[in-house]
């Protein structure tokens, strides 16, 4: 359904997407993860063609969105990061302008709008001016205007950001509910909000893309947690040696203990990581299998992208 295909976007001398490119399939809720400032509002105002990419293609629905920039967007729903209502406006004067600017012929658009009210539970706010609206209500006048057209494609900037723990469940609920007949992509910095809503998840690091996967692929590495007193030398040499062992990453140590997440290519290897650990004479207070949470493997790839990052340098 889209397609991202070596994006670049440089504003001066920042570049703030390389390279990135990956696919959204109809149907899917996929979530672009990353920092403040890694390059998601970025990557949405060109596949909704409110910005020009310095290099690369996005196609949605097959049409390249620098060749047919209105025939993505009308495919396309955009709730931007601060979706502009305008606050003396009754809900549904907003919603009949919306439908206007959307180009939906005046005899189809009262049924428009009371279909999106419906999608959007504003049943009952058609009449209240938007500035006496709930961040949550305002939230959803957005989306509502951002479904009007009925669009097979949602983008969704930050759509809970700046809501309460009540407004962010009933928007995420919202959101599951919109995914049904449509495709979403929509940003985000909080890792929770990924595990509760989507289904796939593009990480965007300084403007790279860092990973690509659903989410039971980036959380079902193989990992033992080991404890061992602080101090003990040579661990990442010895158990990265072992067979079936795939990498060995020290963790913040405390209580006088040194800890390491390990992965390996299955549980199985845990007896081979405990006997090297008794045979080199460490004193090893914890082995356990572990699954890496989705803040883990963030993190870790936050760290890989810095190393490498600084070996560049280097
Ligand atoms: P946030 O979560 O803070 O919204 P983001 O992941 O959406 O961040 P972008 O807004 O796409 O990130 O910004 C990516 C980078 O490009 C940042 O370094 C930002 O400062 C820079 N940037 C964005 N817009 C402009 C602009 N108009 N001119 C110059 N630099 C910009």
């Amino acid at each position: 359904m889209i397609s991202v295909q070596s994006l670049e976007k440089r504003y001066g001398s920042v570049r703030a997407v390389s390279d990135v490119s990956f696919e959204v399939a109809r149907g899917e809720i996929v979530g672009l993860l990353g920092h403040n400032g890694a390059g998601k509002t970025t990557v949405m105002k060109i596949m909704t063609g409110f910005l020009e990419p310095t290099r690369g293609t996005i196609t949605v629905g097959g049409v390249d969105v620098r060749q047919d920039r209105i025939g993505v967007q009308r495919q396309i729903g955009y709730l931007p990061e601060s979706a502009p209502l305008y606050p003396e406006m009754l809900v549904q004067e907003y919603l009949m302008m919306m439908a206007e600017l959307r180009g939906i012929p005046a005899e189809k658009r009262r049924a428009a709008l009371s279909d999106a009210v419906r999608a959007t539970g504003l049943e009952g706010w058609l009449t209240r001016p938007i500035h006496t609206l709930s961040k949550g209500y305002r939230q959803r006048t957005g989306l509502a205007g951002a479904i009007l057209h009925k669009p097979e494609v949602l983008v969704l900037d930050e759509p809970t950001n700046g809501l309460d723990p009540v407004q962010i469940i009933e928007i995420r609920n919202l959101i599951r509910r919109l995914a049904q007949d449509t495709t979403i992509i929509l940003s985000t910095h909080i890792l929770s909000e990924i595990e509760a809503v989507c289904s796939r998840v593009v990480i965007l690091i300084d403007g790279h893309l860092a990973a690509n996967n659903t989410l039971a692929e980036l959380l079902s590495t193989d990992v033992v947690r080991l404890a061992v007193a602080a101090g003990t030398a040579g661990v990442a040499e010895k158990l990265t040696a072992l067979p079936g062992v795939l990498e060995v990453r020290p963790m913040d140590g405390a209580g006088g203990l040194d800890r390491y997440r390990v992965k390996v290519e299955s549980p199985a290897v845990a007896p081979a990581i405990v006997k090297a650990a008794t045979g080199a004479g460490w004193t090893v207070s914890e082995v356990a299998p572990a699954t890496p949470s989705l803040e883990q493997v963030f993190r870790d790839l936050m760290a890989d992208h810095v190393s490498r990052a600084r070996g560049k340098a280097a």
